[in-house]
């Protein structure tokens, strides 16, 4: 049994990421010492800049897909390219990360004894043939398609977490996160909310993939991260899989109308060729994260995408924007 009485010593891979950096930012505000271990590869030092001089924060540039041996109490393993564009540029090296890097990482854990949460997706149930998405669906994916090497590398990866599980009882927690959005959103990386904010921002047109029938659900980051801390700490052993998500669905042609909207922006839609292998709708059944963690989102859209308008408006409020959304790092 570890000794909490001290501030737990956690590792957040992927921690200069989007998600992780807020992650980071939460757990030091709650007391812990942070190892954020990052390979830039999606990630960046201005995620976590304002960090860098918190006594209990450090910062590891590591690939997961080598051993890592440090001493902690609760590993976080995030890393993991996660929009398309990024995860379809180098397929190889994402299953490395996340069938090596799991492998890695469980084996820290075992060697530890700490418990490690895995944040896998919604992607593992592919294209859903069943709507809303349960944890017991098990998914309709393609495993030559260009994401299998997203959604299998996570299918591998939970594997290897229920497998490390059963074999050396390690203690794992295991969220399926569904589409989440908020400060810190790649401005390049082709996600559908950073996509259309940016567009709208520099008054392009919204690029819309196919009709714009399919639906997503979108998290903002807050709540994800409150049910993420959740269930790293909910005690009485809930390995998961666990989803975590937004329940509220809606068509990405809405999406594009109320960014259009809420941007001011006086930019128009385009119609482009739909995505290979687009799943059509998305939404997740949060009935465990209700039960077990006594927890659904908070945020509304409305509040979500001003407070992600915001940011971007911030992030641009210089000149020469299409240089600094080209060049951003
Ligand atoms: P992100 O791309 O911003 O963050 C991923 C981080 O992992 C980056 O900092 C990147 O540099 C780092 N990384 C990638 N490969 C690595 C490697 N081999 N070694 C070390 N670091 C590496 O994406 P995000 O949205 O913050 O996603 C974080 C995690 O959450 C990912 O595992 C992703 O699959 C999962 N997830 C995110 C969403 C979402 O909507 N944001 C949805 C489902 C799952
Ligand atoms: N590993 C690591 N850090 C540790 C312990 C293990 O990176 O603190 C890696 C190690 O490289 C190993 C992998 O995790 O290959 C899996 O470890 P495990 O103990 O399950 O397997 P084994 O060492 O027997 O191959
Ligand atoms: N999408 C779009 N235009 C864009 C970016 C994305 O129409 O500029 C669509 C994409 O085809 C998908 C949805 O928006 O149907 C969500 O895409 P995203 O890449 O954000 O996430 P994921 O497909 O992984 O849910």
């Amino acid at each position: 049994m570890k000794d909490y009485s001290l501030a737990p010593r956690v590792l957040v891979t992927g921690g200069a990421g989007f998600l992780g950096s807020h992650l980071c930012e939460r757990l030091l505000a709650d007391g812990a010492e942070v190892l954020c271990v990052d390979n830039f590869f999606t990630g960046t030092r201005a995620n976590i800049r304002h960090l860098l001089g918190n006594p209990r924060f450090e910062l590891l540039r590591h690939d997961v897909t080598f051993p890592l041996y440090v001493e902690v109490d609760q590993i976080y393993n995030l890393a993991c390219p996660a929009s398309p564009n990024h995860y379809q540029f180098d397929p190889v090296q994402t299953t490395k990360t996340s069938v090596i890097g799991a492998i890695n990482l469980l084996g820290l854990a075992k060697r530890t004894k700490a418990r490690i949460l895995q944040a896998s997706t919604s992607e593992v149930y592919g294209d859903p043939t069943m709507h809303p998405q349960p944890e017991s669906y098990w998914g309709n994916v393609n495993p030559h398609g260009p994401r299998a090497c997203y959604d299998e590398g996570k299918r591998c990866a939970e594997t290897l977490f229920f497998d490390y599980h059963r074999q050396h009882k390690v203690d794992i927690r295991v969220i399926r996160i569904f589409n989440t959005y908020g400060a810190r959103m790649h401005p390049n990386d082709g996600r559908v909310i950073s996509n259309f904010i940016v567009q709208a921002l520099l008054g392009r047109d919204l690029t819309i993939y196919g009709d714009g029938s399919q639906t997503r659900s979108f998290c903002f980051v807050d709540d994800l991260i409150d049910a993420m801390v959740r269930m790293m700490n909910r005690n009485h052993g809930l390995t998961g899989p666990v989803n975590v998500g937004n329940p509220a669905e809606m068509t990405v042609l809405e999406l594009a109308r109320t960014i259009v909207r809420y941007t001011g922006s006086r930019s128009g839609i385009v119609h482009c060729p739909a995505a290979h292998d687009d799943p059509k709708q998305r939404r997740p059944d949060i009935s465990l994260a209700r039960e077990k963690l006594g927890w659904e989102p908070k945020v509304d859209l409305e509040t979500g995408l001003q407070r992600t308008i915001e940011y971007f408006r911030q992030m641009f409020d210089f000149p020469n924007v299409s240089a600094a959304v080209a060049n951003w790092r």
